[in-house]
């Protein structure tokens, strides 16, 4: 129908109609992000941007069916992983620096349920709880790794033997967190067989060299790994009271992030 035969004042009422409301209600955060490391490609290329997107209901179903924490971070990071440079998730995760696990994980969380998360820790000093709110991108301080030739690295053991490592991939921060059944000390070994490249000229015969280490140069080993290890340092925030000022610790989990 032609509005300008209808009489003024019904053309009135259909020009005020209000319009559907759009399904978008909020502007979704940006889902671009940077690794703490790096991804290397088949052809020595160096990618540290990457892609999250939002999860939804239907990952949330998803999520539901899984009973194990471990699973549960495997499953939310390749089902919020959009792509690391120009390679498409998931099948890249396992190739990213196990480190950078958590700093796409943290971008997941951050573009999921925002940039801010709040605590209500108790002082170790003066006892009173506080509240306090850890900007997740800027509170929390990263290691980097600029440089692909640093993702390897030597240590001297107690002895003079050279062993030559290379820090974990992603595939061996999935058999980690798939791996709940084993002690610390089995862990340590499973992550320190994927570590160890060679032990002076010889190369590593895989579990077999690693439980004949030196204990000594088994925990030197993986004390570098560790301190080595690119990403955010979640165990590291700090926290001020504002009764007495002293500084706290506030140790923060991936997965509590996400619950
Ligand atoms: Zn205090």
């Amino acid at each position: 129908m032609r509005q300008d035969l209808l009489p003024p004042d019904v053309r009135e009422i259909l020009e005020e109609r209000p319009k559907p409301l759009e399904a978008e209600i909020h502007d979704p955060p940006s889902t671009h992000f940077r690794l703490a490391a790096g991804y290397l490609d088949l052809d020595n290329g160096w990618h540290r941007d990457f892609v999250v997107r939002e999860l939804t209901g239907r990952d949330e179903e998803a999520l539901g069916k899984v009973t194990k924490v471990g699973s549960m971070m495997i499953e939310i990071l390749q089902r919020g992983l959009v792509s690391v440079g120009p390679y498409k998730s998931p099948e890249i995760a396992d190739g990213l620096v196990a480190g950078d696990w958590e700093t796409v994980l943290l971008a997941i969380r951050v573009v999921t349920f925002g940039e801010t998360a709040d605590f209500a820790p108790t002082c170790r000093s003066c006892a009173r709880s506080y509240e306090v709110t850890v900007h997740l991108l800027d509170d929390i301080a990263k290691t980097e790794l600029t440089e692909p030739s640093d993702l390897h690295f030597t240590v001297e053991g107690r002895h003079g033997t050279m062993y030559h490592l290379m820090l974990p991939l992603g595939s061996t921060q999935r058999k980690m967190l798939q791996a709940t059944d084993l002690s610390v000390a089995e862990q340590n070994t499973m992550l320190l067989v994927d570590c160890i490249e060679r032990v002076g000229d010889r190369p590593s015969l895989g579990k077999e060299t690693v439980l004949n280490m030196p204990l000594a140069d088994r925990r030197e080993v993986l004390r570098q790994v560790i301190e080595r290890r690119p990403g955010p340092r979640l165990q590291e925030v700090t926290t001020v009271c504002p009764s007495c000022g002293a500084e706290n610790n506030l140790p923060l989990s991936i997965a509590a992030l996400f619950q």
